[in-house]
């Protein structure tokens, strides 16, 4: 549960550093950013000033990241190279007990990168690490028309998917939805991933209650 509103205050992810946002003014820092100097800064997740306005800024491209965990509710945190993993309501890093540290991305991703498709255009994609598998990558929009009623489909089986895990909690695997945004602001990149060893339990789930497979998943989101 979130203990505290969505502050602007930022601590550094696992750097060790003192748990404080603004630091005593003797003396400003440059903004890793901008290159402008503050006399008050915060950090990214790995430790770089960043300046206030950089932050809100950079905020508003974070990534989405739906996890639904076999038989249980969805949570949904938000991520990015800057800040790392966060409650996407309260903005608190995610910690993880496995590895002692406050994650940076979602389980499966590896890393976060932006593709430029031109010198204006591009997209933000995932690497992800060995054991877990892409179903379908490409996009969403929630202006679907008719030419692109595939999209609208796509957004159906999502909905319908997460008022399973949430009501039903019948999804017999984790599965990981992963969005960013692209140049485009009518449309999303989305990735949707699982374990490796799940292929076979998902592929009949699907068929079972949607009647669909991850092939039609992927088709929809090309
Ligand atoms: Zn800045």
């Amino acid at each position: 549960m979130c203990t505290r509103s969505k502050p602007t205050l930022l601590n550094p992810g696992g750097f060790g550093l003192p748990n404080f946002t603004i630091m005593p003014a003797k003396g400003s820092r440059k903004c890793t950013h901008c290159d402008e100097f503050y006399d008050e800064y915060t950090f990214t997740f790995d430790g770089e000033v960043i300046c206030y306005a950089c932050e809100e800024s950079a905020m508003q491209y974070m990534s989405h990241c739906i996890h639904i965990p076999a038989f249980n509710v969805p949570e949904i945190h938000v991520f990015s190279n800057d800040f790392g993993l966060r409650d996407k309501e309260c903005w608190e890093l995610v910690y993880d007990n496995e590895s002692g540290k406050n994650l940076k991305y979602p389980k499966p991703i590896k890393l976060e990168k932006w593709v430029h498709t031109d010198a204006w255009r591009g997209y933000t994609d995932w690497e992800y690490h060995d054991g877990y598998m892409v179903i379908g990558n490409g996009w969403i929009t929630g202006w679907a028309d008719k030419y692109h009623m595939r999209k609208a489909d796509l957004n159906d089986l999502m909905e319908q998917l997460l008022e399973r895990a949430k009501n039903v909690q019948d999804v017999p695997v984790d599965i990981w939805v992963i969005t960013g945004v692209t140049s485009n602001v009518f449309s999303t990149a989305m990735d949707f991933i699982i374990r490796e060893k799940d292929e076979d339990k998902l592929r009949k789930y699907l068929n079972a209650i949607f009647e669909t497979s991850p092939e039609d998943i992927n088709d929809m989101l090309g």
